[in-house]
């Protein structure tokens, strides 16, 4: 007999969706997919070289399990340079992918009975890790009206004297919301005097529009430093997602220690290969190739909200970040899950319904994809819902 836990786990909906829509391409039928959070571009040359050397160089061995001391460097220098934050090399441990580390993170801090506060709409994964790890999902709800952001007064309300971890994506997975440092600050105040935790999922902080800078959670100040676990990775700023290169950092020895405990029993080191490149990865002399898929993607966003907010039943918050557009279909209808379902069959049309992040009545559209499918993609959206008649 299967245990409980994993018969309570759900698949990613993400996951799910871009590998049938990837499955329907290969069996030849006219298929765009907005599914995948992933960028179209292909990882940078000199990142790519830096792996050919080390497989020249015979770097295929067993490393330590946090990650080789120069990757540690690595981050820990990424991290002061950019982020303004201190950690020594030892208080960072690299995974296979943030999502591991999170999956770590929430396996090494929540207990049963312990709650959680997540955002909504959240990333689908988060709430999948809380209750494995035995934990209780607490969603405080937003919507386009709020920008998709909650107040210190919600955040205030949320908490119990169960509440174990906050868990804050900005620039948010699936809306593109970006909290200000002031809008930081002001959720800090409230967490003051607590013992949560903040997890502060920074994987989109290079994708920031219309001029907009980032800040992270634990950077707000000494007291947010010491609650915060900051957790990034490569996937989306350098386009290295299969690569599987994550970390998280932590002013906390104790939980540093127990989670290369756990990763020394599952995964032990992540691949050694990728450690190296990874290394030129966070490094700023990949700043210029980074900035150039950002100008391609803010140029994309640009047309896909104009396209797409010139039709009188859809709308989307132009997001502030990351590369989705979470579109408002309530004028449609609310059941995302069928809308996305007929969207495929009848346009071959591949979106993420929004009630698998929380927030039906909403699709998910990924603009990491060329123009012309994005022009093509929305045209078809428009037709669908227009023969329909709905
Ligand atoms: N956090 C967010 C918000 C994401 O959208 C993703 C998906 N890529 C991840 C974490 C995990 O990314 P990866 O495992 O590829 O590093
Ligand atoms: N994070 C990406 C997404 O939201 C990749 C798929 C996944 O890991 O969920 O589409």
């Amino acid at each position: 007999m299967l245990s409980r836990r994993i018969q309570t786990l759900s698949s990613s909906l993400t996951i799910k969706i871009s590998t049938l829509a990837n499955k329907l391409k290969s069996e030849g039928k006219d298929i765009l997919s907005f599914s995948a959070g992933e960028p179209d571009f292909d990882t940078p040359e000199l990142i790519k070289n830096e792996a050919k050397k080390a497989l020249d160089d015979g770097f295929t061995k067993y490393t330590a399990v946090p990650g080789i001391d120069s990757l540690l460097k690595a981050v820990s220098d990424k991290l002061k340079r950019e982020n303004n934050l201190e950690y020594k090399p030892s208080q960072i441990i690299t995974s296979n992918g943030a999502k591991h580390s999170l999956f770590n993170l929430c396996q090494a801090l929540i207990d049963d009975g312990d709650e959680v506060i997540i955002p909504a709409p959240y990333w689908v994964t988060y709430p999948e890790l809380v209750t494995y790890s035995g934990g209780t999902n607490v969603f405080v709800e937003t919507d386009d009206k709020s920008g998709f952001k909650i107040t210190p007064q919600q955040l205030k309300n949320a908490i119990t004297p169960k509440t174990k971890m906050l868990i804050l994506t900005t620039p948010s997975n699936p809306t593109g919301s970006v909290y200000s440092k002031s809008e930081l600050q002001d959720l800090a105040d409230v967490l003051k005097g607590t013992d949560i935790w903040v997890c502060s999922d920074e994987m989109y902080e290079k994708l920031l529009y219309d001029g907009k800078t980032f800040t992270s959670a634990a950077a707000i100040s000494e007291d947010m430093y010491k609650r915060t676990i900051t957790v990034n990775g490569l996937s989306k700023s350098v386009a290295m997602t299969g690569w599987r290169f994550g970390y998280l950092a932590s002013p906390n020895d104790e939980l540093i220690s127990v989670m290369k405990k756990l990763q020394s029993q599952s995964a032990s080191n992540i691949n050694s290969i990728t450690q190296k490149a990874s290394i030129l990865g966070l490094d700023e002399s990949v700043d210029d190739v980074v900035e150039s898929m950002r100008t391609e993607f803010e140029k994309r966003r640009n047309v896909a909200c104009e396209l797409i907010n010139a039709h009188p039943k859809l709308s989307v918050v132009i997001p502030d970040g990351a590369f989705y557009l979470f579109i408002n279909i309530k004028a449609v209808t609310n059941d995302s899950m069928k809308f996305c379902e007929e969207l495929l069959e009848l346009k071959g049309v591949a979106v993420i319904p929004g009630i698998g992040f929380g927030s039906d009545g909403y699709v998910r559209f990924s603009f990491a994809t060329d123009m012309d499918s994005i022009k093509e993609g929305i045209k078809r959206i428009i037709e669908f819902i227009e023969q329909k008649g709905i």
